[in-house]
């Protein structure tokens, strides 16, 4: 088989799919797929539906237009940038935003589309990613009603982004009693109320998610089965949907210290040694224009991962039960920003295995 490649279980991704809007539709909360890290790969969006998302969301404009034969509403999750206003009203039913700006040119190219493009309005509890604080939120949701070809659809919130904030019972609540305020002085539906990503999840499992909270745009714990708040494994669920193999180019003993005068490496750190005396050592045919090295777990747990360059990782197989010879393939699991990475680098072949629906 080709290397490096990543191998795609979509069986797994239903699966993890599946048990995450079971566990969230006892509470009336409907689950948003979030599609980016895999770049909006049309099967894997589709592995989401059939495990019974309510729609899709995706951060970039180019990755929802993939999707446009999907037949269910996509959401632009990241803030629209104004030089792309016609292409979010044409290919997304909705979109994330927090200025008026955006919205006003929104709604003018709705108009001119005669379309109705929805609208979640994102509120700031305190991650300092996108949003409006949430002490002033309120003023701008009478200016957003008077705009035609728009529907203000809901309102949001991130979290455990950019601050690292924990979603919590109390700032839900601040959110999710917005919206009841929202509704009582414009009599609107309001129908989102959308409380956050992954590291929502575990208010769910230990069941004090506000009242109110009625969405979630989940990404990682479909695809990784863990949840972010603390990044715990999620029970039930596979870690594994996603693998990543290469294949050893060196197999060779040598020193753990490096020898001669120690510069700096290719990305400008100095490096430092321990010395564990001579290792039985291997180059595996993959670096960091594949991969977040740091991201990458062996599933042989006797393989320990010393560092990467661009495009070789060093791993220590003196501990592994196995005999490695060249040409030996190693499989890793990965974290979220090694994904990431593997499925944007164009060197990195997607393997997708459709088994039965
Ligand atoms: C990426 C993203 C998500 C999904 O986050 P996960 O941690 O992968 O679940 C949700 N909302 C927004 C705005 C995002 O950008």
């Amino acid at each position: 088989m080709e290397n490096p490649r990543i191998e795609i279980d979509l069986d797994k991704i239903r699966h993890n799919t599946r048990e995450i809007v079971k566990a969230c539709s006892n509470l009336n909360i409907g689950i948003t797929g979030v599609t980016k890290v895999f770049c909006g790969d049309v099967r894997i969006a589709m592995a989401m539906v059939e495990g019974g998302v309510k729609h899709l969301a995706d951060s970039r404009i180019e990755n929802i237009l993939k999707l446009k034969d999907i037949d269910i509403p996509k959401i632009l999750l990241r803030l629209p940038m104004l030089s792309e206003i016609s292409e979010v009203v044409r290919y997304a039913d909705c979109s994330l935003n927090s200025e008026y700006g955006t919205i006003y040119a929104l709604s003018q190219e709705s108009v001119r589309q005669d379309k109705i493009h929805k609208v979640i309005l994102m509120i700031d509890l305190g991650d300092l990613r996108e949003g409006i604080w949430y002490e002033n939120a309120l003023t701008v949701v009478e200016d957003i009603l008077k705009l035609r070809g728009i529907e203000l659809y809901g309102i949001g919130t991130n979290l455990t982004c950019y601050g690292g904030v924990i979603p919590s019972f109390k700032n839900l609540s601040i959110l999710s009693a917005m919206a009841e305020d929202i509704r009582n002085k414009h009599g609107i539906e309001l129908p989102i109320v959308s409380g956050g990503n992954s590291s929502s999840l575990y208010l769910i499992f230990n069941g004090i998610i506000p009242k109110g909270i009625n969405n979630l745009r989940i990404g990682e714990a479909i695809l990784l089965g863990r949840e972010t708040a603390f990044g715990k494994k999620i029970t039930n669920l596979y870690d594994d949907a996603f693998t990543i193999s290469s294949e050893i180019i060196e197999i060779k003993e040598k020193p753990s210290i490096p020898i001669g005068e120690i510069g700096k490496d290719a990305f400008g750190n100095t490096p430092k040694f321990t010395d564990w005396g001579v290792r039985r050592r291997a180059i595996v045919a993959i670096g960091r224009q594949d991969i977040d090295w740091q991201g990458m777990s062996p599933i042989d747990e006797g393989v320990i991962i010393v560092g990467a360059s661009s495009d070789h990782l060093i791993i220590d197989i003196t501990k592994s039960q196995k005999t490695y010879k060249l040409g030996d393939e190693l499989n890793f699991k990965m974290s979220y920003s090694c994904l990431l990475q593997s499925m944007t680098s164009g060197y990195v072949k997607k393997i997708i295995h459709q088994e039965k629906v």
